[in-house]
C-alpha cells in the first residue's frame, strides 16, 4: 500500500475512535467514505499513475474503503447501542410515582337540574320540547293573553330586536312553547319546556340578563286543579326531599285563572324561619295556574271541552336553593372552581 494510503488510513481509523456522538459520526463518514470523501478522491487518482501500478493501487484503495467501512460499522454500533442505554437511563419511567389525574370536564349546574327536573316530569308522562330563542311577541305576549296595550306586558322587560313590521324579542319567558306545542296537536298535551330566556334587567344577586326557566302544561279533558297540585308536591319531593310540605297561594299571571303561587316548607329552617326563607319558613318555588280560557281559544281549543294547567319556574333558583348558592352571577362567570363543585353532588 502506498503511503499516503496508509497515512489516510491511520488518520481516519485514529479519528473514527475518538468519535462519541452520531453526529461527529455523520460527518466522519462524509469526509472518508462520502462521494466527495478522500478515499473516493484517492480512487480518482488511480488515472495519473504509471499503468502497471494501477491494478495493485485501485485493489488497495478498494482494501482500505472495506476495511474503513468494517470499522465505521462497528462505531456505529457501539455509539447507537451507548446513546440507546442513555436513552433508557434518561427517560425511565418511575412506575411507582402516583399518578396524576386528568381534569375532566362536567355539566353545567343548570344543565344537571334541567335534566334532574326533566326526568322527573318523565316520569310522570311530560314530553320534553324545546323552542326558540328568538321569538314573535305574538307567541310571547298576545296568546298568550298579554295583549299589545296590556300593563301586563310591562311586568317582562323584554329585549326587543325588531319592531318595524312584526315585533321580533327574545323570550322573556319558555310559556310561548303552550302555544308552539299546541298548535301542533290536539290533546292531550303533557310537555315540560326547558330553555335560555333574556330580560333586561340590572344584574344583581338575583337577577341576571339571561337565565334558565322549565315550563310546563298539561291539558286534557277533566284536568284540574287537584291534578296541579298532586303533580308539583310530586316534583318539589323528587328535587327536594321526600318530606317537603307544600303551600299553594292566591296568584296573578294574565295566562292563567286562577293562578297560584306555588312553595315548599323551607328545608334550611324546617319552617321555622330563617335568612333564606325570610323568617317566613316558606320558599317560593314558581308560578302557575288553570290555563286562561283565552289562551286555549287562540290555540283553537274548546276551553268548554278542555282544561288544562300549566308552571313556570326559573331553574337558576332552584339550583341556588337546592345547594345554598347566594348569588346567581356565579354562574355565568365561568369560574372552574365553582362549576367543578357540583361533580358529585348532583346525580
Ligand atoms: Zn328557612
Amino acid at each position: 500500500m502506498s503511503d499516503e494510503l496508509e497515512r489516510l488510513e491511520r488518520e481516519a481509523t485514529d479519528k473514527l475512535e475518538s468519535i462519541s456522538t452520531e453526529d461527529e459520526l455523520a460527518t466522519w463518514y462524509r469526509t472518508y467514505l462520502g462521494r466527495q470523501g478522500e478515499v473516493t478522491s484517492a480512487m480518482k487518482g488511480i488515472s495519473q499513475r504509471p499503468a502497471e501500478e494501477r491494478p495493485a493501487f485501485g485493489q488497495a484503495v478498494n482494501a482500505l474503503r472495506n476495511a474503513l467501512q468494517e470499522a465505521f460499522d462497528a462505531r456505529q454500533d457501539n455509539i447507537l447501542a451507548a446513546s440507546l442505554r442513555k436513552r433508557l437511563n434518561d427517560e425511565a419511567i418511575d412506575v411507582t410515582l402516583p399518578g396524576r389525574l386528568p381534569q375532566a370536564g362536567n355539566l353545567h349546574p343548570v344543565t344537571k337540574m334541567i335534566r334532574d327536573i326533566t326526568r322527573v316530569f318523565g316520569l310522570m308522562g311530560f314530553q320534553t320540547v324545546e323552542g326558540p330563542e328568538v321569538e314573535d311577541a305574538y307567541y310571547a305576549f298576545d296568546a298568550l293573553n298579554i295583549p299589545q296595550d296590556h300593563p301586563a306586558r310591562d311586568v317582562w322587560d323584554t329585549i326587543f330586536i325588531e319592531s318595524d313590521q312584526r315585533e321580533i324579542v327574545l323570550r322573556p319567558h319558555t310559556s310561548p312553547m303552550q302555544i308552539r306545542t299546541m298548535e301542533q296537536v290536539d290533546p292531550p298535551v303533557r310537555v315540560v319546556v326547558p330553555g335560555r330566556c333574556y330580560r333586561y334587567e340590572a344584574l344583581d344577586a338575583t337577577h341576571e340578563w339571561h337565565f334558565h326557566q322549565i315550563e310546563g302544561l298539561a291539558v286534557d279533558t277533566n284536568i284540574t286543579m287537584t291534578d296541579l297540585k298532586g303533580t308539583l308536591a310530586e316534583f318539589a319531593r323528587q328535587i327536594f326531599g321526600q318530606e317537603r310540605k307544600v303551600r299553594f297561594r292566591c296568584d296573578y299571571f294574565p295566562f292563567v285563572e286562577p293562578g297560584v303561587d306555588f312553595a315548599i316548607d323551607c328545608m334550611f329552617c324546617e319552617g321555622s324561619g330563617c335568612r333564606v326563607c325570610s323568617k317566613t319558613g316558606w320558599i317560593e318555588l314558581l308560578g302557575a295556574g288553570m290555563v286562561h280560557p283565552n289562551v286555549l281559544r287562540h290555540v283553537g281549543y274548546d276551553p268548554d271541552e278542555y282544561t288544562g294547567w300549566a308552571f313556570g319556574m326559573g331553574i337558576e333558583r332552584i339550583v341556588m336553593l337546592k345547594y345554598g348558592i347566594e348569588d346567581i352571577r356565579h354562574f355565568y362567570q365561568g369560574d372552574v372552581r365553582f362549576l367543578s363543585q357540583f361533580n358529585r353532588v348532583l346525580a
